[in-house]
């Protein structure tokens, strides 16, 4: 059976687990005309990794997912062990919305030669998440440069969610010459505004119910915004405050950035993005949203 050529009536993937044979099969099908769509996740999957999934199959022929829970991109003391894994499941779901081939190598695998080589991004990865997680940028880089060699696609499918990671893809692929476009899709929420995450799994009920309040904050700056409110100190107390009401909840940033970029800015001018990162309970959170 062809799966690339009759995805839309079955639901099976294809799972590789070696890079030179996804490599090689994957040129093949270029070669043969197929575009090609990467979805790089780190498992556990939600309806957020499946949209992507779901948005590279109506542009792509063929659509590779990557299942890797990169060890690189968490820091010492964050949540790599416990992270949480379920690979038979993902491979299900990713089947059923799109995906043809599932790429879930080991560590091994993927770096083959320990941790030696590693890419830095610069500025854009040194503040927001990477003040707060300063290694986590190298790590994604690397492991997204590593996948674009092994998965050498067309386009590259990524969530908005994670808004400073989109940037560093962007300068990532630039800056090293890689082909390969970057299309960025809108953050899937639960009905009560929180956006999905593998993390929310980690959530006690008590936290489940604090963590929409992280959406509800950004929407409240965007509607003071569109009132007419430009200061950003007084958006962030605005959040702040909104957010102290609801407790439980530990503020990391609160940030607003032109649109595009990571660099704060005190007074909205022009298309505006706000970022919140905190802890619910124990579970770091993040979100965004474009308020202006
Ligand atoms: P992760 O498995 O957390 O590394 O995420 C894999 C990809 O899914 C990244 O491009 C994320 O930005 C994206 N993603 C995660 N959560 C969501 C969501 N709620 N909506 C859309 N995309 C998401």
């Amino acid at each position: 059976m062809n799966e690339v050529t009759s995805k839309s009536t079955i639901a099976f993937a294809r799972v590789f687990d070696r890079g030179a044979e996804i490599r090689s099969k994957t040129l093949r099908q270029k070669s043969e005309g197929k575009r090609v769509g990467l979805v790089p996740t780190m498992g556990a999957l939600h309806a957020g990794h499946l949209s992507l999934c779901e948005q590279a199959a109506a542009a792509c022929d063929l659509v590779v997912a990557t299942v890797f829970v990169n060890p690189t991109q968490f820091g010492p003391d964050e949540d790599f062990e416990k992270y949480p894994r379920s690979l038979d499941r993902d491979v299900q779901q990713l089947a059923k919305h799109g995906c043809n081939w599932v790429f879930a190598p080991s560590v091994d695998e993927m770096y083959p030669g320990g941790l030696e080589t590693t890419i830095d991004v610069g500025s854009v990865a040194k503040p927001l998440e990477g003040a707060s997680r300063p290694t986590h940028f190298a790590g994604v880089a690397t492991v997204v440069m590593k996948l674009a060699q092994l998965v050498p696609a067309d386009a590259a499918y990524f969530g908005q969610k994670d808004y400073q990671q989109t940037l560093v893809v962007r300068q990532l692929f630039r800056d090293l010459h890689v082909p390969i476009e970057v299309v960025v899709c809108p953050t899937v929420r639960d009905a009560n505004g929180l956006a999905l995450s593998s993390r929310n799994a980690y959530l006690s009920s008590e936290d489940r119910a604090r963590a929409p309040a992280l959406h509800a904050s950004l929407q409240l700056a965007k509607k003071l915004a569109a009132e007419g409110e430009v200061n950003v100190p007084k958006l962030r107390d605005a959040m702040q405050q909104y957010l102290a009401k609801i407790g439980g909840i530990e503020i990391d940033y609160i940030a607003f950035v032109p649109t595009g970029s990571v660099d704060e800015v005190t007074t909205i001018n022009g298309p505006t993005t706000a970022l919140v990162a905190a802890r619910v309970g124990g579970t770091r959170l993040i979100d965004n949203l474009e308020i202006v």
